[in-house]
């Protein structure tokens, strides 16, 4: 079938009412059913765009004139707002942005889920009581300008770096610590890294801290292996923030855009800062993935748990299970857990902190979910709930199948991306299980990130 060819011709100015708002945070209007992408433009706003880019099915466009505001409008707080692109929904009352999350997991679970919403129920999501300061991970690159070093993000489509003083979505001690390490490098003539010319010592800042605990973490990732003033930079740092208990160097000798290097080296203190979720408590190393939110985590891991409904009988399988984090929240309740990761590193952590937590009923295994479980169903084992928490492609149709075949009482979704969420409930739903009610659950305020957990039972 021919295209149709497109309704709207570049650089032409169109009125416009916004309808929908895309996973990105931009806003959809359509001309004749044809859609057009307008950043910063919110649903129920009408404006005069300018038509910037047309392609075979849809176009780009920017914002002229703003005739008709959403009542969701509200002005950015963070003055950088429009440089950084780290968040995207600033723009959007927080009110607004619960309301937006709720509808695109109900808009995907009908349209590629083929779900029923009159027998499904989206929740409204669950937000942040103050949603600022929450992130507990900062991760910075580190630039020069005249006189001085820079730390703070790249500007948005750019490798430029701008500073910057305050983050407003970062626990405040974070960005306390990153200005004044930044300021002990000035004074110590630490040069930054140069990427285009690679050369210079000082690439990323990153400083970790645990909620419950106050501990702090600094990582210095280098060009090179060398520490250049070490122990008067130690001295001063640990005398600035008495709460920095470890300090590590990551050393990153490549010419890459990844900020890690291999090499992972502590430098004073400890090895691992640590923290709680709930009554579990955690070893954060340099290189550990730890959810960013930990409140939040909380909130979503105790609807995993609800959802599960354990009475302290039950096999479970965590799939994705990382550093092992929903694994041991079960284990509370459970007979027994099985988790399964594919980064042995991950596991190590998982090991330690089942250890940690003094917990004897869980087990973990390296390797891909699609291929242990499958196997460990095929010696026999079953499991009666299982808990999945993908990345954002989701699970793999081999680990769905798997689940079909085991036919536990109850699957637990735990999904970053409700667009694969949506897919793979279809194939569970063919499969003879069916979705209950699913939770959106509010992990990353101020960005478009939409996390979700649905709860599946055997017909
Ligand atoms: N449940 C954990 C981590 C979730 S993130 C938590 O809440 O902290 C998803 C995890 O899946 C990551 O740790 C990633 O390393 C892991 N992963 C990615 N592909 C995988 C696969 N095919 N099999 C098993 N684990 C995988």
């Amino acid at each position: 079938m021919a295209k149709r060819q497109a309704p709207v011709v570049k650089n032409e100015i169109y009125d416009v009412t916004f309808e929908d708002l895309t996973h990105e945070g931009a806003g959809v209007a359509k001309i004749e059913g044809f859609p057009i992408f307008v950043e910063n433009a919110l649903p129920d706003e009408q404006a005069k765009i300018k038509v910037i880019k047309v392609n075979k099915g849809f176009a780009f466009g920017r914002l002229v004139e703003l005739k008709q505001e959403s009542a969701h409008r509200i002005d950015a707080p963070c003055p950088i707002y429009s440089q950084c692109g780290g968040c995207q929904l600033q723009h959007v009352s927080y009110e607004g942005q619960l309301e937006y999350k709720r509808k695109q997991v109900e808009q995907v679970l009908a349209r590629i889920g083929k779900l029923d919403l009159n027998q499904v129920k989206v929740h409204p999501t669950l937000g942040m009581e103050d949603p600022w300061s929450y992130r507990n991970k900062a991760q910075v690159p580190v630039g020069e300008r005249e006189g001085g070093l820079v730390a703070g993000f790249y500007q948005k489509r750019s490798h430029d770096i701008i500073d910057m003083e305050r983050c407003l979505i970062q626990q405040a001690d974070n960005d306390d610590v990153v200005q004044a390490v930044k300021r002990i490098c000035e004074k110590y003539g630490i040069r930054a890294y140069n990427e285009e010319k690679h050369k210079g010592w000082l690439r990323h800042i990153m400083v970790r801290y645990g909620l419950i605990t106050n501990e702090l973490m600094v990582v210095f990732v280098t060009r090179t292996a060398d520490f250049p003033h070490k122990a008067d930079m130690i001295k001063e740092i640990t005398e600035t923030f008495p709460r920095v208990k470890s300090i590590v160097q990551n050393i990153n000798s490549k010419r890459t855009n990844v900020i890690f290097g291999d090499e992972t080296n502590v430098i004073w203190g400890e090895e691992y800062i640590y923290d709680k979720i709930g009554d579990v408590k955690f070893a954060i190393s340099a290189r550990s993935f730890y959810q960013v939110n930990p409140e939040q985590t909380k909130v979503l891991y105790d609807k995993a748990l609800e959802y599960a409904q354990l009475t302290g009988e039950e096999s479970v399988i965590d799939a994705y299970c990382g550093i092992g984090t929903i694994s041991l929240f079960l284990a509370q309740k459970a007979k027994k857990v099985f988790g399964v990761e594919i980064v042995p590193e991950a596991i190590e952590d998982a090991n330690r902190n089942a250890e940690l937590n003094g917990f004897t009923n869980a087990e973990f295994a390296v390797g891909e979910a699609e291929v242990v479980i499958p196997n460990w169903y095929k010696q026999g084992n079953k499991a009666d709930v299982i808990v999945v928490d993908p990345p954002r492609k989701g699970c793999d149709e081999a680990l769905l199948t798997t689940i079909l075949d085991m036919k536990p009482k109850r699957v637990v979704y735990v999904s970053c991306n409700p667009g694969t969420l949506a897919r793979d409930l279809h194939l569970l739903e063919q499969g003879g299980y069916e979705t209950v009610e699913v939770q959106p659950v509010d992990m990353f305020p101020h960005t478009v990130h939409c996390e979700a957990v649905a709860l599946i039972e055997l017909k």
